[in-house]
This record gives C-alpha cells, sequence and structure tokens, in this order.
C-alpha cells in the first residue's frame, strides 16, 4: 500500500522550492518535526533492535584487524603507524540521543546535543573497543578525528575512556576546532604517522575527494574511489542521519519539515505497477 502523502507525490501538481520541484502538500503547515520525527524509527530501531547492525559492526572492525595486520606485516620507515577513527556512528552509538527525538516536536540542536555528549551515554560499537586495543598493542596509535565541538570535550573524553578506548589524551583526541573539514587534520596526523585505515560513517571521514555538494558528485567520488573502501576506508552503517540527508535537501537545511519530507519522498524510485 502506498502511503497517502507518496501517493499525492505521484499525481499532484508541483511546486518549486530552490530548485526542486515538490508537490503542493509541502506547503503543509500541519506537517510538524514531530511528524518528520516519526521517521527515525525505522532507522533507529534496525541499528538498536536488530541483531545484523551487531553483525555488521563485527564484520567492519574484523575487516579492520585483517587490513591492519597487513598493513603491518609490510610497513618499513620510521614513522608509527596510526589508525584514524570518527567517533560518532563509527565507534560509539548515539542512537539513544536519536530515539529521544522521537515523539518530540524538535530536531538536532546544538542545546541538547550538548546534554547528550556531556552526559557521556553513548555505547561502543560492536568490536570497535577490541579492535583499537589490539592495534595499540600491535604497535599503533589511533586518533580520533571528530567533528563534535571543543565544548563537548570533557564528556566525549569520559564517555570513551569509561569505554575502554585507548589513547584516549588530548594528543590523539582531535575534536572540530574551527572548521568541520578534517583534511587538515587528517594532514597533521599524517605529518608523522603513516596512516593505516581510516574509519567512518561518512564519506567525509576519509578524504577530501568526498568534500562533494551533492549526491551526484557523491556517486562519482565514490566511483573513483572504489578501490579504497574495505582496505583503506572501512565504511559503517548510518540508516538515521549524515552529511547525504543535506544533499537530499539540496543543502537547504533550513527547509520546513513538510518541504523535508516531500524532498525525501521526492528521491524516492518507486515501482510502477503496470495496468
Ligand atoms: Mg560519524
Amino acid at each position: 500500500m502506498v502511503p497517502t502523502r507518496l501517493r499525492t507525490l505521484l499525481v499532484s501538481t508541483a511546486i518549486l522550492v530552490g530548485s526542486v520541484s515538490l508537490p503542493a502538500w509541502a506547503d503543509d503547515a500541519s506537517y510538524t518535526t514531530k511528524n518528520l520525527n516519526e521517521q527515525l524509527v525505522m532507522s533507529n530501531l534496525w541499528m538498536q533492535a536488530s541483531a545484523e547492525f551487531r553483525g555488521m559492526s563485527y564484520q567492519a572492525f574484523n575487516l579492520a584487524k585483517m587490513r591492519f595486520d597487513s598493513y603491518a606485516s609490510t610497513h618499513k620507515g620510521d614513522k608509527k603507524i596510526a589508525i584514524v577513527v570518527d567517533a560518532d556512528e563509527t565507534i560509539i552509538s548515539n542512537s539513544a540521543y536519536e530515539s529521544w527525538l522521537v515523539g518530540r516536536n524538535e530536531s538536532y540542536s546544538s542545546k541538547t546535543w550538548g546534554e547528550w555528549m556531556a552526559s557521556a551515554e553513548a555505547t561502543a560499537l560492536p568490536g570497535a573497543v577490541d579492535f583499537l586495543n589490539y592495534a595499540v598493542k600491535h604497535g599503533a596509535e589511533v586518533f580520533y578525528i571528530t567533528n563534535r565541538k571543543m565544548s563537548g570535550l570533557e564528556g566525549t573524553r569520559k564517555n570513551l575512556k569509561e569505554l575502554g578506548f585507548p589513547d584516549v589524551d588530548d594528543a590523539h583526541l582531535m575534536l572540530k576546532t574551527t572548521t568541520s573539514d578534517k583534511e587538515p587534520r587528517r594532514l597533521k596526523v599524517a605529518e608523522h604517522y603513516d596512516i593505516a585505515l581510516f574509519m567512518g560513517d561518512n564519506l567525509n571521514d576519509f578524504s577530501k575527494d568526498f568534500k562533494t555538494k551533492s549526491l551526484k558528485e557523491s556517486y562519482a567520488a565514490v566511483e573513483k574511489d572504489k578501490a579504497l573502501f574495505g582496505t583503506k576506508f572501512i565504511l559503517l552503517p548510518n540508516p538515521a542521519y549524515g552529511d547525504w540527508e543535506g544533499k537530499v535537501y539540496n543543502n537547504n537545511w533550513g527547509a520546513s519539515a513538510a518541504e523535508k519530507d516531500a524532498m525525501r519522498k521526492a528521491h524516492l524510485h518507486a515501482w510502477q505497477p503496470k495496468k
């Protein structure tokens, strides 16, 4: 059964929001953020309740271990080996924060996110603590390049330490200071270390190749770097949020809940049964 709003999308007259053509109900002011937050249910449910998500997390860290062992066995030179990881939805889960939004008429905000970071209640992703401790035991150092802001430093440090992650200190915890672009921080690590692996849930965790403005550019960048996935770049699954979402909105994060709903559905490729 095609949902009513999606059905309407397929037949209704279009209005224009930015450069995206949307159905008239994208104007619907009665459709609220609370309504939109309902769409978080399946992605967060999958991340919290399914055993498959846990299996995928182990799969990512098992692959990381194989790649690290392989890299270390042929590594030459004076530099130490580094593993670069993102934090959120790469080694720790914030699905409890995302799930807190369900049923509420508000979206992510730096205020509530700050409170969540300070609570230090994020949980470790399966396999993450063991792999990173294994890498350190075998001569590597771990750098956490995350876009959590410095205001969240204390809670993040406490959270990672309590979960048993290694190298949780000022030299290795590289939070966002002036820019969300991670390239300068990657280059800083690369000055003194040979980076064996990058781990992330967002393409921007890997390389400047993914500093793209549209989904189309992202697809092209993935094609260009396809040999690096599973070898140099280890990608964790995050269906709840990411840079990709902004591209669905043509980077218009200020769009209304109804417009966002319409833009999401406009990107769905739906089967049209023949009569
Ligand atoms: Mg992340």
